[in-house]
């Protein structure tokens, strides 16, 4: 028995994994094999889900409901928890947490692409497909931050979620991080980031660049000039060394440091 209440059963992520991933990478739709019976077994130990039938409203009522259910110490918590243990899946919800506090109750507004103004839903979500969301919640951390279909999804397993308590390893790691970021040369990209931090916690590149995405999600990686891109990240595209990290963002997430 895991000592953490929260431990994903071991069989049903590795049913969520082998069906997304294999040692090449990701599996195409194609070539996808899952049995009803490993479905029904991921399902039942909430790895997997059925197909998600949403309209804008309900969805956006629904996240609203668990953000304002959720406390941000949980968030937190939860973040702190998941940097020694690995746990990716518990790093994740601190971005759609804050993320999803700063959007309002809003009624549907579409734009050119048939999206949300606000929220970037659609009008109808059907049969959306949960698995591969939690799957890359999973492996990564996630990777649609913002996305409102995962952010629903990140939201209810952080809600269900029961982390153990973080450690002074924990927070030791978080301050490592930190001190990272803030010692970053001033042109230093995302990317470079990335590199560095390889020294403050085990990690893979595209965890590590998860992890920058939550961090600027937050608002600790704050950029001071969002006109900037940088490859493929999102939320840290404009973050630049010379911008370091943000001392308000940290003390709200995280409280008061050593
Ligand atoms: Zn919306």
């Amino acid at each position: 028995m895991a000592k953490d209440g929260s431990a994903p059963d071991a069989r049903a992520k590795k049913i969520l994994f082998d069906t997304f991933w294999s040692s090449k990478g990701w599996i195409d739709q194609g070539a996808r094999h899952l049995s009803e019976a490993d479905r029904e077994y991921a399902k039942r130990h909430g790895m997997m889900f059925d197909p998600l039938t949403i309209g804008h409203d309900a969805l956006a009522a629904e996240t609203r409901r668990l953000v304002e259910s959720i406390e941000l110490a949980k968030a937190s918590a939860a973040f702190l928890a998941s940097l020694t243990s690995r746990r990716l899946d518990l790093r994740s919800g601190l971005a759609s947490y804050v993320l999803a506090s700063a959007a309002g109750p809003h009624d549907y507004v579409g734009n050119a692409f048939g999206t949300c103004v606000t929220c970037g839903a659609r009008r109808e979500h059907r049969d959306e497909d949960l698995d591969v969301l939690n799957f890359e919640r999973h492996k990564w951390g996630g990777v649609r931050h913002g996305d409102p279909l995962y952010m629903l999804l990140d939201l209810s397993e952080l809600a269900r979620a029961e982390p153990a308590p973080p450690t002074d390893d924990d927070r030791a790691t978080l301050e490592k991080i930190l001190e990272i970021v803030a010692s970053s040369p001033p042109r230093d990209t995302p990317g470079k980031l990335s590199k560095r931090l390889a020294d403050a916690l085990p990690s893979s590149k595209p965890e590590r660049d998860v992890l920058i995405e939550i961090l600027a999600a937050a608002g600790v990686l704050a950029p001071s000039d969002p006109s900037l891109g940088s490859g493929e990240f999102v939320h840290a595209g404009a973050w630049r060394g010379a911008d370091g990290y943000s001392q308000t963002a940290v003390a709200r997430l995280f409280g008061p440091r050593a």
